[in-house]
């Protein structure tokens, strides 16, 4: 028997009889960090390239650079209560903060 623990809580999903929600997550760039757009050609070709070589050197020396250039994907098993807090803010943004900061 495959035994299930809720990802965020660590409640025992199996033993408990509860429905078990999976969550799947994709996180990967949306960008092209090597494309050239068009406002790198505005002004002098070579001062493009110098600029995109620049960009390069930059997100190289990120030490997370290859992490972030990358697809990760995440598979978390929920019990219903807390699937029905992830469906409410999937992001677990604190709620409080941002209702705070929209005000000024
Ligand atoms: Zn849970």
């Amino acid at each position: 028997m495959v035994h299930f623990t809720c990802d965020l809580c660590g409640r025992d999903i199996t033993s408990s009889g509860e429905d078990r929600f999976v969550v799947k997550m994709e996180a990967f760039p949306g960008f092209d960090p090597n494309e050239i757009k068009e406002e790198d050609l505005d002004d002098d070709p070579m001062e493009a390239v110098s600029e995109l070589l620049r960009r390069d050197e930059e997100f190289a020396s990120r030490n997370d650079a290859e992490d972030a250039g990358r697809r990760h994907s995440f598979r978390f098993d929920l019990c219903p209560s807390c699937h029905r807090k992830f469906l409410r803010n999937p992001l677990g943004k604190s709620n409080a903060s941002v209702l705070d900061f929209s005000k000024n």
